[in-house]
């Protein structure tokens, strides 16, 4: 039984070097050649069109029809000179993976390559094998993706991709993209009429992400020898290698020559996608590495993120490893999560979360900056849920990952200038910047990017010029985040408008109006800031006292998803309907239960087909071995205790699993999904879970390391 093991073993023994070649020295010379980008746009439509596209795109206005029919040629040509054949809409259903349908360019009628408006604007893709939430049986209603103009056409393979949104064709969204396209427009049009309270040449606010991938690499045959990674990229069962991550000689330190090739090659690739990978390093858990772009439009990181992992994934073959993106791969070390830094800049250059020096600039920063903590706390539920997942509750809360409880970080020098803010009371008008030494605002410093005053454990936290949320999971679509973040901080700008503009009607001088809804809001919003460690259990009473949520797992903190405020504000700036609402948080809650369905399978299936056989044949030699002591008259004392040992961890595996299984068949009865997920989480993961681990792991550490048949910690970990 261990035969796989010790295959996979001898195999990264002899693995031989992969050649990485670059297509020249110079990433300059070859960045961004597999994207028809604005450069190649330009260069392949005449300057009326190319015109008429990029002002479609900068206004998010439609291209007509003639526009659409001059870009599918250029495109078409630019695709076929490159050796392309095909094309498909590339687009982000509920699955969470990335959805493609090939058709060929070859048009058999006619005899020639042939691509036009039609095929670039509209697809019909087979919408039933994708998720619905019920959408379409209720309407009967076909699907139909859209070109995204917004998001660069690539080339991947030999295949032309077309980003796109997925819709039935009742106008509900199917994907993740259409609604953060929404959210993203809502935001803009809020954050342009507050930035014109003090610039009137803002016309559009763009929200940008640079995202930071986490992942694990193991080897391909290791991985393939543990059936738990392959069918639920986390290993269900494994003891911790004596060598852990108390070591901490990971973070930073040299990345093994595997690996290095792999991530050279990866680059590579997304580079020539127009990817703007910038960053390489170890991570905190041996075997686990991050990726991190140059940050850009939400809408084009969060097409680049889900591409790159593709990207990864494949080159990783090439590499003979596999790249894991779950949350928690490893129990017992660190997880795996993807920080989303986050900020909103205007057509003019400015990004609203830089600090200057100048007092006057720093009123438009504060404004942007106290009205993000204002919507983090009227909101923080609805983004606890939007990063809700199986995976994810393995990590979140788990001391070494952002609590299950959002706070805002923001550090010890805001601090301060939010409190003088706050108790400066009903200040005298004084004209012009006296205005503002006198509330202090003039004393923040120009750049407050000091490293030292981070705090890791902050799910939410202000770094010098953006917002971090921190509390993402490595697999997520951070479309679903962006959308709930950026919708969020649209009503918030909006209510902030409207009380600024009210006040004014009043009489009150404008900046003073602005400080005073400000002050309002500082004093609101308090109990949301939190500067402390957020892993502690100090924090979790204080939390409670502040009457913050803390819901640890999925299935209940997906309540906060359709919740009336939800329901209300989505409807509001027209993102989405209660409808789609409820779609996804059936889909959510389906795919949760999946996946705890598909890990008490693989537990009890790997229990009873690998563990037990195993652990039982070893109980044999030990008893044989007891007896021939015992037939020798010599004491058999302590290998007794052994075989009671290992007997004792045998019937738990036993019991536990089938109890596990009985409870399973229950649970499956059940129609409504909730019940069915919270059923689920309680009484089969929370209660069998970790049990059902302790019992196979001791075993692991008992039975002979020859016999045992899955890959262990240390070596998948520490490849070289
Ligand atoms: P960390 O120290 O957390 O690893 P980095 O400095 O490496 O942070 O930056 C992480 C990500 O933040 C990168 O993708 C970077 O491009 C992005 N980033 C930097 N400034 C901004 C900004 N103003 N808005 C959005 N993202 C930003
Ligand atoms: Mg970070």
């Amino acid at each position: 039984m261990a035969k796989l093991r010790h295959q996979a073993l001898n195999l990264v023994q002899t693995r031989e070097k992969v050649e990485v070649k670059a297509p020249s020295k110079r990433i300059s010379e070859y960045f961004g050649e597999m994207a028809f980008t604005k450069a190649q746009m330009q260069a392949a439509l005449s300057p009326d069109i190319f015109k008429k596209v990029t002002h479609s795109i900068r206004n998010r206005r439609k291209i007509d029809f003639e526009t659409a029919d001059a870009v599918a040629v250029a495109v078409k040509n630019w695709a076929l000179e490159r050796g392309v054949t095909h094309y498909t809409h590339w687009f982000q259903p509920l699955t969470g993976a990335t959805a493609e349908k090939h058709d060929s360019f070859f048009d058999p009628g006619k005899g020639i390559e042939n691509f036009k408006a039609e095929a670039l604007v509209q697809q019909e893709p087979d919408a039933s094998s994708f998720p619905n939430g019920g959408i379409r049986s209720t309407f009967e209603a076909r699907g139909y993706t859209a070109w995204d103009p917004s998001s660069p056409i690539f080339i991947y393979g030999k295949t032309l991709c077309i980003p796109t949104i997925f819709v039935a064709y009742t106008g509900e969204a199917l994907d993740y993209k259409a609604p953060l396209l929404k959210a993203l427009e809502a935001v803009d049009k809020a954050a342009v009429k507050v930035c014109r309270l003090f610039d009137r040449n803002v016309n559009k606010v763009n929200a940008s992400l640079g995202w930071e991938q986490e992942y694990f690499v193991v080897d391909k045959a290791l991985y393939n020898a543990r059936p738990d990674l392959v069918m639920g990229g986390r290993t269900v069962y494994g003891h911790n290698p004596a060598r852990g991550q108390q070591l901490d000689d990971h973070y930073f330190g040299s990345i093994p020559s595997r690996i290095y090739d792999f991530m050279k090659d990866y680059e590579i690739e997304a580079h020539r996608l127009g990817i703007p990978l910038m960053t390489r390093h170890n991570e905190v858990a041996p075997g686990q590495y991050e990726a991190a772009p140059m940050y850009g439009p939400v809408n084009e990181t969060t097409d680049q993120n889900q591409l790159l992992k593709d990207v990864m994934e494949k080159v990783a073959n090439k590499h003979n490893l596999r790249v894991l993106f779950h949350e928690k791969p490893f129990a017992g070390l660190n997880g795996s999560g993807k920080h989303n830094n986050w900020s909103l800049v205007t057509d003019t250059g400015v990004n609203l979360y830089q600090p200057s020096s100048s007092a006057r600039d720093n009123l438009l920063f504060l404004t942007f900056f106290v009205n993000t903590i204002k919507a983090v706390h009227d909101y923080a539920d609805l983004l606890r849920s939007s990063i809700a997942s199986a995976g994810n509750d393995f990590r979140l809360g788990a001391n070494e990952a952002p609590p299950a409880i959002i706070s805002v970080f923001i550090g010890s020098t805001l601090t301060n200038v939010l409190e003088k803010l706050e108790q400066s009371g009903d200040v005298l008008v004084e004209k012009g910047d006296n205005l503002y030494m006198k509330l202090g605002i003039d004393q923040i410093p120009p750049i407050i990017l000091d490293n030292t005053d981070r705090n890791r454990t902050s799910p939410f936290a202000f770094t010098g010029n953006k917002f971090e949320f921190r509390a993402v999971g490595s697999d997520a679509n951070v479309s679903d985040p962006m959308m709930v973040l950026n919708t969020i901080m649209a009503e918030q700008l909006t209510k902030f408008y409207q009380q600024v503009d009210k006040l004014m009607e009043q009489g009150r001088e404008k900046r003073l109006a602005i400080i005073d809804v400000l002050r309002d809001y500082i004093k609101a919003s308090r109990s949301i800031r939190f500067e402390g460690d957020g892993y502690s259990d100090e924090w979790v009473s204080e939390a409670a006292k502040r009457k913050l949520s803390n819901e640890r797992e999925t299935p209940r903190a997906l309540d906060f998803s359709v919740t009336d405020q939800a329901v209300e504000l989505y409807e509001k700036h027209k993102i989405m309907t209660k409808v789609e609402l409820e779609a996804r948080h059936e889909i959510r809650l389906d795919n949760y239960i999946m996946k705890v369905q598909i890990e008490s399978r693989m537990m009890a299936d790997l229990a009873s087909n690998m563990i037990i056989p195993t652990a039982t044949k070893y109980q044999t030699k030990l008893i044989e071995n007891a007896k021939g002591l015992v037939d020798l008259g010599l004491p058999a004392d302590e290998i007794k205790k052994t075989i009671e040992e290992v007997s004792k961890h045998i019937n738990n595996v036993r019991r536990l699993s089938h109890e596990m299984v009985e409870e399973r068949k229950r649970i499956n009865k059940i129609d409504d999904a909730r019940t069915k997920a919270i059923e689920y989480c309680d009484q089969v993961k929370n209660k069998y879970f970790d049990d059902l681990r302790y019992a196979v792991d001791k075993l692991e550490l008992l039975v002979d390391d020859e016999d045992w048949p899955l890959p262990k910690y240390r070596e998948m970990l520490f490849l070289r």
